[in-house]
């Protein structure tokens, strides 16, 4: 890979960020963007992209449109992307004319769940038991060395419970990875967890660390319902999720927001399920119970900024609203609370569509580490 190009002084207000992806996270890095002066540039294959509606500027074009992604770079200051599957050549195009983050290294990990639970692994951190599997004796081994239930998901292109199939049996394991057509996969053990949560940190330019108190969440079909902070988890907890979110940002040399998905033993350990390498859903709430949110945090560190305060001012609570939930917008905006809604021109079963924050008054001090 030829040279990557770094930020040498902060993109100022009037420059532009550029964000590859125009879905609802692009929309609203977009706003915070603007709340700061800086200009976006949104670079999507979808027309209907609902961040094109509060970009200042947007390019309709497919990621190896070699062409259409060097003119979106030589546009903007910096650059960086919503979601993590924009593939690793638009990236490695991009680098050398224009500094764009989170760098490469944290794709790498990102999209393929194997290279990801052994890098977590390999920090001296937990994650479920896994194998790697591609083949009907892979299926067969797996199974037995798990020895019980199990989840086998795609190493790569999984999102929302997309990819993954829960197994109780070898039988099922094999049907399994038939169904997938033998696509290289992870059976991972199934976690009988006490709860679910996220912890979310910005890293910036600087090394610097800001981490939001990790939410509770909880998931219906596996796409996320709601999330809750304060959550069930303890102090003890909080300061441990906020240290495995330093300790991977640091080793990915990460810049940016970053979400790491945990499970909640019921012994109380942490275990890692994924980790995202963008804004995060569990992590809308800090929109409305922050001073600076993850969206504001993100913008600031690809700009090159000083991060802003993560400090919570009080408790929240998210609920999405999914498909046609959509339509009882009415129901939403009678409701005392903070309604988002996409801009996204047709709905679909399950398909985040808003989202709708509630506040109370702060029931715990927040952390502040
Ligand atoms: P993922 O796509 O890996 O984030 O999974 C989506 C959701 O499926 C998670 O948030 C969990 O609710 C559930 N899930 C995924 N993997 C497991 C597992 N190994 N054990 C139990 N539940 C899981």
């Amino acid at each position: 890979m030829s040279e990557v190009k770094r930020l040498t002084a902060p993109v100022p207000p009037g420059g532009t960020i550029g964000i590859l992806g125009g879905g609802q996270l692009g929309r609203m890095l977009s706003l915070a963007a603007a709340r700061l002066g800086i200009k976006t540039h949104i670079y999507c294959h979808d027309d209907k992209a609902p961040a094109f509606q509060v970009a200042d500027r947007h390019t309709c074009g497919e990621f190896d449109d070699r062409k259409s992604v060097e003119a979106f770079a030589e546009s903007c200051d910096a650059v960086t992307f919503e979601f993590e599957n924009v593939p690793a050549a638009t990236i490695e195009l991009i680098a050398p004319l224009r500094p764009v983050n989170p760098g490469a290294k944290a794709l790498r990990f990102t999209q393929d769940r194997l290279e990801e639970k052994t890098f977590i692994q390999s920090l001296g951190l937990n994650t479920a038991p896994f194998f790697s599997v591609a083949s009907d004796a892979d299926a067969r081994r797996s199974f037995a060395a798990l020895g019980g239930p199990g989840v086998l998901k795609t190493r790569r292109l999984g999102y929302d419970g997309k990819g993954q199939i829960k197994v109780k049996t070898v039988d099922d394991t094999v049907a399994a990875i038939t169904s997938f057509r033998h696509a290289p996969s992870v059976l991972e053990a199934f976690v009988d967890f006490a709860f679910e949560a996220s912890i979310i940190a910005a890293r910036g330019q600087d090394g610097s660390i800001a981490a939001y108190d990790p939410p509770e969440n909880s998931h219906e079909n596996h796409i996320l319902r709601r999330s809750v902070v304060p959550g069930r988890l303890s102090d003890g907890q909080v300061q441990e999720a906020k240290t495995i979110a330093g300790k991977i940002a640091g080793a990915l040399d990460y810049v940016g927001v970053l979400a790491v998905e945990l499970f909640v033993g019921r012994d109380g350990t942490l275990l890692i399920n994924e980790i995202a390498p963008r804004v995060h859903n569990s992590g809308h709430w800090t929109l409305e119970a922050c001073a600076v949110s993850q969206f504001e945090q993100h913008i600031r560190a690809i700009a090159g900024w000083p991060l802003g305060d993560p400090v919570r001012h009080a408790d929240a609570a998210m609920e999405n609203i999914l498909g046609d939930e959509a339509a009882d917008w009415r129901r939403f905006a009678n409701r005392h609370g903070a309604l988002h809604l996409y801009g996204k021109s047709e709905i679909r079963p399950g398909r985040k569509m808003g989202h709708f924050t509630t506040l109370a008054p702060l029931t715990k001090s927040p952390s502040r580490s």
